[in-house]
């Protein structure tokens, strides 16, 4: 009975080690989900609140103005969430900064993310996405006079501004690093705070987020979305891996689309920015969950 005892006392040693170790990201299926609220079959009525991680600087997509909060990405997790039987009284808004949101996933912070999240297969590997419910592309916001940027073939020799953990300052790293200088903040504002100073020549992320950010009072007349994007980023629900919402959401987003809600909740949050999504993109098909 000794040696059984023994190897027994060798596992516990073994799994409190492997435990310190969590959260250094190494084992995401360790952490993912610990918090979770609900699971998809309580669907009318649910009980509890349903904790939604989005953005709360990106004017007209997540926002936070005192105890409201508006734009596209909290409409549509609004509208989900009153499928999955969350009143609004019963959603949790978090703050999910770009850099944050597999974290906050992974560590069950949060039940689901709208939050300007585009699908990838590198996130895939350590969260799950349901949608997407919109496409956006990567593009350039720039100084209203200037004319030297039409597009990303014009970024040699400038100072561009991005959000650390975006998609929008891995692809610079990746494919215009030469000749280039990227600022990494931790919010898209703070990049345009830095456009107006002139302490960058452009700040780059998704059209729809540059559109918002370019309409705001503050910046009217100061900066100029190109028009030229270079990338299709497909915003998905960021889910943890096993959380047991995929296919809800998806029929809830299918929903939104059918009966025009999605058309209506685009028009109200963005509408005034004057930008126009990609027809040929928008609305998109959900994908299959995994
Ligand atoms: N959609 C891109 C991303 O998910 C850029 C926008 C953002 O940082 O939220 O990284």
């Amino acid at each position: 009975m000794r040696a059984p005892r023994l190897a027994i006392a060798l596992t516990a040693v073994a799994a409190l080690t492997l435990g310190a170790c969590a959260g250094g990201g190494d084992e995401p299926e360790e952490t993912a989900g610990a918090g979770g609220a609900a699971t998809g079959d309580e669907t009318a009525g649910a009980e509890g609140t349903l904790r939604i991680g989005i953005k709360f600087d990106q004017p007209g997509l997540g926002y936070q103005d005192g105890s409201d909060y508006t734009g596209f990405d909290v409409a549509v997790a609004t509208y989900v969430a009153d499928k999955l039987g969350y009143g609004e009284e019963q959603i949790e808004w978090v703050q999910a900064p770009s850099a944050q949101r597999e974290t906050m996933l992974q560590n069950g912070q949060v039940d689901m993310i709208f939050a300007t999240y585009s699908i990838t297969d590198k996130r895939k590997e350590v969260v799950a996405f349901a949608g997407p419910y919109f496409v956006a592309g990567q593009d350039l916001l720039v100084a209203a006079d200037d004319d030297s940027i039409s597009g990303p073939e014009d970024l040699e020799g400038k100072n561009l501004c991005s959000v650390t953990g975006s998609t929008s300052a891995q692809r610079i790293k990746d494919e215009y690093a030469a000749g280039t200088e990227l600022l990494e903040q931790p919010g898209y504002a703070e990049c345009v705070t830095a456009l107006v100073a002139g302490t960058v020549d452009a700040v780059t992320t998704d059209d729809i987020i540059l559109a918002g950010l370019a309409s705001v009072a503050a910046n009217e007349g100061k900066v100029k979305v190109v028009g030229n994007p270079f990338s299709e980023e497909n915003y998905g629900v960021g889910l943890a891996k096993d959380s047991d919402f995929c296919e809800d959401v998806n029929a809830a987003i299918t929903e939104m689309i059918e009966d025009g809600s999605w058309q209506s909740a685009l028009d109200d949050n963005v509408g005034a920015s004057g930008y126009q999504p990609n027809e040929e993109l928008n609305p998109p098909t959900v994908e299959a969950c995994a």
